[in-house]
């Protein structure tokens, strides 16, 4: 089909419960991450200069257990990933998360705006690569060969999201816009709805969620429950009969 015929964009925001039934931890949650360690003191960048062992020995735990716990995509992520290959317009995924869940269940187009699990970055030349080996604070970058300059690359709190411009023009040619698992609670990501209304009026916006967000006054429509519940329905929804 001709560029200019093509049906209006979707963009879809997926944050942490999306992967919640996966067996991935939310943050804020009853039970979840934030609840059990102190973020000041393993996720911050002012943690990285106060204590670069403690912020690297807690990703090398976690990024353990992750792998040892052989986590998989659930009916979620692979709803959206049909919705990428069966929708005749662009779908675009901006993920919050840095699990590889998205992609290993099909979808293509995924932006990571914190991120990814798996990679890391020097803080010195910027170099980033694949990497799944543990860090210490002796680690020496491949590229530059500073010593004890390598991170995940992960955004922290109190830095700025990665890939931003990117993720604002597909925004501003969404005519859908989609938000799972995601309380509303972090910037920019929060504002991307409001985004969406201002640039694209005629857009329709939905919030799949647990329970009702801070956000909720802010979508047009709202569906609630599990996200393996309500997401396959309302891809099949859409896919048959369009969004409004
Ligand atoms: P959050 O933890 O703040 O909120 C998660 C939201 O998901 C909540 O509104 C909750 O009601 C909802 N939820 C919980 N279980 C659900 C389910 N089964 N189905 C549908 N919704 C469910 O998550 P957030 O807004 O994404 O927080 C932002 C930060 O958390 C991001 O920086 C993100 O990177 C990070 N995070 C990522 C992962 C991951 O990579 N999987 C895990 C934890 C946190």
């Amino acid at each position: 089909m001709h560029q200019d015929f093509l049906p209006p964009g979707i963009a879809v925001l997926t944050g942490a419960g999306i992967s919640k039934e996966s067996g991935i931890d939310t943050f804020r949650d009853d039970g979840g991450l934030w609840t059990r360690v102190n973020l000041e003191e393993v996720a911050t960048v002012d943690a990285w200069f106060r204590d670069k062992k403690k912020v690297l020995d807690f990703y090398n735990e976690t990024r353990r257990a992750f792998r040892a716990a052989h986590i998989t995509p659930n009916e979620a992520h692979e709803a959206l990933a049909r919705l990428e290959r069966e929708y005749e317009g662009e779908v675009t995924i901006i993920t919050q998360n840095i699990d590889p869940l998205h992609e290993m269940a099909g979808s293509r187009k995924v932006i990571h705006m914190h991120g990814r699990d798996g990679e890391v970055r020097c803080m010195v030349c910027k170099t980033e690569f694949a990497s799944d080996a543990d860090l210490t604070p002796e680690s020496v970058c491949p590229n530059c060969r500073s010593i004890g300059e390598l991170r995940p690359n992960i955004v922290w709190f109190g830095e700025m999201p990665i890939h931003l411009d990117e993720i604002y023009e597909v925004l501003e040619r969404c005519g859908l816009f989609i938000a799972i698992g995601t309380s509303g609670e972090v910037y920019p990501a929060a504002g991307f709805v409001l985004h969406v209304r201002r640039y694209r009026p005629r857009a329709h916006t939905i919030e799949l969620n647990l329970e009702p967000t801070d956000n909720k006054a802010l979508f047009h429509e709202h569906i609630y429950g599990p996200a393996t519940k309500v997401v396959p329905p309302y891809v099949t929804r859409i896919l048959k009969q369009g969004w409004r």
